[in-house]
């Protein structure tokens, strides 16, 4: 079977027509990723023999007419800091090389209870942070468009998985834009929900007040349908929100819709002029559609990728100070207690995450934590509420994705501040916690790589968001 441009739509009228079966459709991106990972290095975890088991087990409920619904059958990509149980999840750490979880994360829990079957777990920047995949224990993993660039990160691996046909769509996590950034970086549609609208349980933390899982997918139509299989209020998680979003009607039209263009975000001067152009013409192309254009003023956008880098490491440095040897993570015994903690995670965590936890145990400690953390509290809701004021004007935000196209391997890893710039346009929707998402909107003439638009909604308005972006990726 030939396994190319297949989306969630298309599989499942294949699999109800019974032109395929989902142990053939599994059977086929396994034997592709078997065949193309020593190249793009995707996956961490391929799962081979489950795959296959689960994809068995859904054609006999097909045969019994007993099927879930539409993702019955059809296979994913797991980002590796997603729990399975009983499969190993590493979080693209040294120190979780060996960690078996004994729970499954909800998300996954609920598309595998709607009979989707897991392929395998995908390479990440260490913890998710990271912006081109390269901070993995496992080595990075190359953009499938040019394997000598980056594929964005942290969800290096999902990206790349769906942008080569590894996959038909995956997992990812974003905490300042590691759905969107890679997805941007390799062609493909990220969605980031609304924070609150689907669970973090089973998702490893990196900085909780920010962390939301979202679909990665070839085209808006499949982002929408996995988003309404995870999302919902999980008593397992606390910061589930009960209330309900706006549905996606696929026939939406982007007829008198109001869009803003932050100016802010706008007259960013490190935007490439590639970007830019691509970026603009999506815009005229909405223009096009008849939505109503307009300038928009966005206070504390510059604001926001400083909020960002206080707050996501204060976060990190208490959530990761569990991974010390003794309650999770491989142990380096040594003579005394303390001796033992620090060569775990001195020998067991790469240097971004050292950095993050340094810089956050600065940031909360007694002397520093008014004049940073408290105040990065304190614009943060600033920031917020400028969102939330601009959503009574308009309906939709649009900004380029990422400033850049995807770079070459190895060309910012030395320069943190280089690397953390990329994220400039993707950090402050997790500051204020609405929902955006990115498509594609063209390639680069020269290089072919491509270019992503990303359009920021209000808060649970994930359905419209959908919706309003299908219009504009249907032209
Ligand atoms: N690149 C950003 C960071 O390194 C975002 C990471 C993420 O969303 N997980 O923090």
């Amino acid at each position: 079977m030939t396994l190319s441009g297949w989306t969630i739509t298309d599989l499942a009228r294949a699999l109800e027509a019974k032109e395929t079966s989902s142990f053939e459709v599994t059977t086929s991106y396994i034997e592709r990723i078997k065949a193309e990972n020593p190249r793009l290095n995707a996956f961490i975890t391929i799962l081979e023999e489950e795959a296959q088991a689960a994809a068995r087990r859904s054609d006999d409920r097909r045969d019994q007419g007993t099927t879930s619904g539409r993702l019955d059958g059809i296979p994913l990509a797991i980002k590796d800091n997603l729990c399975q149980q009983y499969i190993r999840t590493t979080a693209g750490s040294k120190i979780l090389s060996s960690y078996i979880p004994p729970y499954t994360a909800t998300t996954v829990q609920r598309l595998q209870d709607a009979g989707m079957v897991v392929l395998g777990k995908t390479n990440l920047d260490e913890f998710a942070m990271g912006s081109s995949g390269e901070n993995s224990a496992f080595g990075p993993t190359k953009n499938p468009h040019d394997e000598t660039r980056v594929p964005g990160g942290s969800s290096a691996g999902s990206a790349a998985a769906v942008a080569a046909d590894l996959a038909p769509v995956a997992l990812g996590s974003d905490t300042g834009g590691s759905v969107r950034q890679p997805a941007a970086l390799s062609g493909i549609v990220g969605f980031k929900p609304t924070y609150g609208t689907v669970s973090r349980y089973g998702l490893m933390a990196m900085a909780s007040s920010f962390d939301q899982v979202g679909p990665m997918t070839k085209t808006v139509e499949d982002a929408a349908i996995l988003f309404e299989a995870m999302a919902g209020a999980d008593p397992r998680d606390q910061t589930t929100s009960t209330r309900s979003c706006s549905s996606f009607t696929p026939n939406a039209s982007l007829q008198g819709v109001r869009i803003g263009l932050p100016k802010q975000a706008w007259q960013i001067p490190g935007i490439s002029p590639e970007v830019r152009f691509a970026t603009e013409q999506a815009v005229e192309a909405m223009r096009g559609l008849g939505a109503d254009i307009r300038e928009v003023d966005l206070p504390y956008a510059e604001e926001a990728l400083a909020v960002y880098y206080v707050l996501v490491p204060s976060e990190i440095s208490a959530n990761l100070a569990r991974l010390d040897g003794i309650r999770y993570g491989d142990r380096k015994a040594a003579e005394t207690l303390f001796e033992t903690y620090e060569q775990s995670r001195g020998e067991g965590l790469g240097d971004e995450v050292r950095r993050r936890i340094l810089l956050g145990t600065h940031t909360l400690s007694r002397g520093y934590v008014d004049a940073y953390y408290r105040k990065a509290r304190r614009v943060r809701q600033l920031i917020a509420a400028s969102y939330d004021r601009l959503f009574d004007e308009v309906d939709l935000l649009v900004t380029p994705t990422t400033p850049n196209v995807a770079w070459k391997i190895g060309e910012k890893v030395n320069d943190p501040l280089a690397m953390y710039l990329e994220d400039v346009f993707t950090v402050g929707i997790n500051v204020a916690g609405v929902p955006a998402i990115s498509i594609p909107c063209g390639r680069d003439e020269e290089t072919k790589l491509p270019i992503g638009i990303q359009l920021i909604g209000r808060r649970f308005d994930d359905g419209r968001l959908l919706s309003w972006a299908h219009a504009y990726e249907r032209v």
